[in-house]
C-alpha cells in the first residue's frame, strides 16, 4: 500500500539533509506507528506520503501511484490520502458539518445533500453528531480533533496519516481521540501514525518504528519494540520515554 524505498531529502532553504535513506512498507490493514525524537524527521517523512513535501532521491509508492512532481498524481494521491494535523486546522469561519462536507462536494463533486449524510454519519461514528451545527471554536481540542478525522474520512481515503494528533489536548480528551483512531484501526483502515502514546502503540499498532536523525533504526512489533528493542537508539529513546 505505501512503499517508500531510500527516501532522501534535503530542505531547499539550508541544504539540510532530513531524510538519510529512509524505507518502510506499510501493507493494507497495517497500523504503523512512528516515534522518535524531536526533530528526527517524522513528520517531513510521513508528508512525503501526501505529496505535501518533496523528495529529491528514492521511491514512494501509494496505492500503486509513484509519487513524481506529476500533478495529477498529487491531485489522486491527496485524494485517496487523508492526513490528521496537531492542531486540527479546521476552518474557523465554517460549521463542523461544512467543515466535513467541503472537500467532498469541491474535490468528489458530490451533491451537498449527499455530501452532508455522509458526514452526518461520520460525526455519529466519531462521536460527535449533536456538536455539527457549531464552528470549531465552541469546541473542545477533542472534539475538534474527532472533526478533523471525520473530515478527512469523508473522502474516503484508503489510508490516514495521523501526526501527532493528541500532543494539543488536554489530558483527559486524548483518551477520546485515541479510542477513535483504534476503532478506525479496528475497521481495517491502513493507518501510519507519529504519537509517542505508548499505549495506543502497544495495543493497536502492528508495528513501531523508531526515527533518529533522518534514518529508520527499529522496525518490529510493539512486543519487540518496547520489551526488546535491538538497536541502542531505541533503548536510549524508550528510557527517555517509559
Ligand atoms: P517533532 O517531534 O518536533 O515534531 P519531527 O521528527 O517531526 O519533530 P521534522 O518536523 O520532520 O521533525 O523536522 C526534521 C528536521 O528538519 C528538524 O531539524 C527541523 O528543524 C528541520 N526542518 C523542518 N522543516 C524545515 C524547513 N522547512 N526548512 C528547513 N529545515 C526544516
Ligand atoms: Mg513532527
Amino acid at each position: 500500500m505505501i512503499v517508500a524505498r531510500d527516501v532522501h531529502k534535503w530542505y531547499a532553504s539550508n541544504q539540510f539533509h532530513v531524510l538519510r535513506g529512509v524505507s518502510l512498507t506499510v501493507c493494507k490493514g497495517e497500523v504503523v506507528v512512528i516515534m522518535g525524537p524531536s526533530g528526527s524527521g517524522k513528520s517531513t517523512f510521513i508528508r512525503t506520503f501526501n505529496a505535501l513535501e518533496e523528495y529529491q532521491r528514492g521511491k514512494i509508492v501509494v496505492d500503486g501511484i509513484e509519487l513524481s512532481h506529476d500533478v495529477r498524481n498529487v491531485d489522486t494521491i491527496r485524494r485517496e490520502v487523508g492526513m490528521v494535523f496537531q492542531q486540527f486546522n479546521l476552518f474557523p469561519h465554517l460549521t463542523v458539518l461544512q467543515n466535513v462536507t467541503l472537500a467532498p462536494t469541491w474535490v468528489r463533486r458530490w451533491k451537498k445533500a449527499q455530501a452532508e449524510v455522509t458526514a452526518m454519519q461520520l460525526l455519529e461514528k466519531v462521536g460527535i453528531l449533536e456538536q455539527a451545527k457549531k464552528y470549531p471554536g465552541q469546541l473542545s481540542g477533542g472534539q475538534q480533533q474527532r472533526v478533523a478525522i471525520a473530515r478527512a474520512l469523508a473522502m474516503q481515503p484508503k489510508i490516514m496519516l495521523f501526526d501527532e494528533p493528541t500532543s494539543a489536548l488536554d489530558p483527559e480528551m486524548v483518551r477520546e481521540v485515541l479510542d477513535t483512531m483504534r476503532s478506525l484501526a479496528q475497521e481495517g483502515m491502513t493507518m501510519v501514525c507519529v504519537t509517542h502514546e505508548v499505549g495506543f502503540a502497544r495495543e493497536v499498532a502492528d508495528r513501531v518504528v523508531l526515527m533518529a536523525d533522518g534514518l529508520l533504526v527499529e522496525d518490529a512489533t510493539p512486543d519487540v519494540f518496547f520489551n526488546n528493542p535491538q538497536h541502542e537508539r531505541s533503548q536510549q529513546f524508550l528510557s527517555q520515554i517509559l
